[in-house]
């Protein structure tokens, strides 16, 4: 009877380490999965100071397949501040990080704020 109770306890004793290790095993598992899983895109967690719109930044141009199209585009544009209408500026071409880039100055129409609008030209197609 003595040695059935022990008997008894040693399988209990087995059985809850085999738990145990099992749950941290799968806990690791869940955990390294997640992280994996669930990591955001570098672009769905801009940094604090990043640009909040498409062109606002070097790094972030507006692509337009031809530079008779920036004007327009650019022109389209709301001032930051105050959501009027802008007039477009200067255009500066701009060679950032071997890109190609053109920078438009915009001016607002009601308050006067400046603001840059940043453009990529697609590369020309290769002559077939
Ligand atoms: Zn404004």
């Amino acid at each position: 009877m003595i040695l059935g109770a022990v008997g008894l306890l040693v399988v209990i004793v087995a059985l809850v380490l085999a738990i145990v290790r099992g749950l941290s095993a799968g806990h690791a598992e869940s955990s390294r999965a997640g992280l994996s899983g669930r990591a955001p895109a570098p672009s769905d967690i801009p940094p604090p100071d990043a640009p909040q719109h498409e062109g606002g930044a070097p790094d972030w141009p507006i692509r337009v397949d031809s530079a008779a199209r920036i004007e327009p585009r650019a022109g389209r544009e709301r001032c930051s501040r105050c959501g009027a209408e802008v007039r477009v500026g200067d255009h500066e071409a701009r060679l950032v990080a071997g890109r190609r880039l053109r920078l438009v100055q915009l001016h607002c129409r009601r308050c006067g704020g400046e603001q840059a609008l940043w453009f990529a030209l697609a590369e020309p197609l290769p002559e077939a």
